[in-house]
């Protein structure tokens, strides 16, 4: 089987490179110019990032810009909660983008639409081959790079009703401070005064695409196909997990059909919170309480957990006693 990987990001260099140690015959395609600087908070869990890169033979460890010991997180009207790591750290995923695809066959070119058996959609916000969703919901990001910020570790602060959150990530002896929100008011207000050496700007998706990960033959992964955490913006381990479960479904049957029933069986089991957390931010947006969003309470704590954050109950209640 002939693969073509449309796509060069974090997915689509993770698919590429554990394809190709499989011994798949694998060509991965990005027009982007060496060094071009993706706006991504550079965020993750290091023992899940680090469990990922061990299955295509890369030390997560090289990557680690700073380790978080703990997270501020609060809203705006809210008092500042602060929790311990779990794990949260913040990564060169550029770099780390770089070295996935050494060794690999790949082109600095957009890929041609029909030289390969199976074309993957690694696109990410744009779905180049996918096409539009039916129904999509992003959000505007904006973030700096800067040399000082307000605090010391990794700070959260939420808009209200919905409405995206402002952020702090250390990178060493920097930080990248940014914001998303699907009103750029608040993306506005929330960075008012903030200058850096490097601006940049991009949508985030944050709706699960399940039902259109595959269209006209393609096969999407990653933020293309919506594995991002519609309640913290998280992309980068969910986006390799996306591509690993593809991986194990290629090596795992040659008949196409076969391989998307599989696909995106095993999308929406692995991503099953990512439904409850998008309806629970919708339900958020449109001022909808009630027993729906308790029951999802748990769900957004462990996905905060999946983050790195040890999120714990006792002390958002604590905090309001
Ligand atoms: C401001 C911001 C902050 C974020 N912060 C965090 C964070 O701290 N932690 C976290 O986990 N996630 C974060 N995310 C989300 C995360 O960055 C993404 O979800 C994740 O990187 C998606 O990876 P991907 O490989 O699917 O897509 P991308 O990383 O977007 O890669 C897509 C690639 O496709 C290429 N491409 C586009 N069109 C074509 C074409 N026609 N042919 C070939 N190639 C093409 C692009 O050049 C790009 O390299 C953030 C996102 C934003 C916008």
């Amino acid at each position: 089987m002939k693969v073509v990987i449309a796509g060069l990001g974090v997915a689509g260099s993770y698919l590429l490179r554990r394809l190709g140690m499989a011994g798949f015959d694998v060509t991965g395609y990005d027009p982007k110019p060496g060094n071009y600087y993706i706006p991504c908070g550079y965020a993750a869990n290091f023992s899940l990032l680090s469990g990922m890169l061990k299955n295509i033979g890369i030390d997560a460890e090289k990557y680690v810009l700073s380790r978080a010991e703990e997270v501020v997180i609060c809203g705006e009207q809210t008092r500042e909660i602060t929790f311990k790591s779990s794990g949260l750290c913040t990564v060169d995923k550029n770099v780390l983008e770089r070295d996935m695809i050494e060794g690999t066959r790949h082109e600095n070119k957009i890929a041609p639409r029909d030289s390969g058996d199976v074309l993957i959609d690694a696109t990410g916000i744009s779905r180049y081959y996918l096409r539009p969703a039916r129904q999509d919901f992003t959000m505007y990001t904006r973030e700096f790079i800067t040399s000082g910020t307000g605090h010391r570790d990794y700070y959260f602060r939420y808009f209200p009703d919905g409405m995206g959150y402002y952020w702090e990530f250390p990178l060493g002896s920097k930080f990248h401070v940014g914001a998303g929100s699907s009103d750029l008011t608040y993306l506005d207000r929330s960075l008012s005064g903030i200058t850096g050496e490097r601006k940049v700007g991009r949508k985030i998706r944050l709706m699960p695409l399940f039902g259109e990960a595959i269209s006209n033959g393609v096969i999407g992964v990653g933020e293309a196909i919506g594995t991002v955490s519609p309640i913290t913006g998280e992309g980068i381990v969910p986006s390799m997990k996306s591509a690993e479960i593809l991986f194990r479904c290629i090596s795992s049957t040659s008949d196409l059909n076969d391989l998307k029933r599989k696909y995106v069986g095993e999308l929406r089991k692995e991503f099953s919170a990512y439904s409850k957390l998008f309806t629970l931010l919708t339900n958020f947006r449109s001022g909808r309480k009630g027993l729906t969003n308790a029951r999802y309470a748990r769900t957004a704590i462990r996905d905060l957990r999946h983050f790195g954050i040890d999120l714990r109950l006792g002390r958002i209640l604590g905090s309001f006693l």
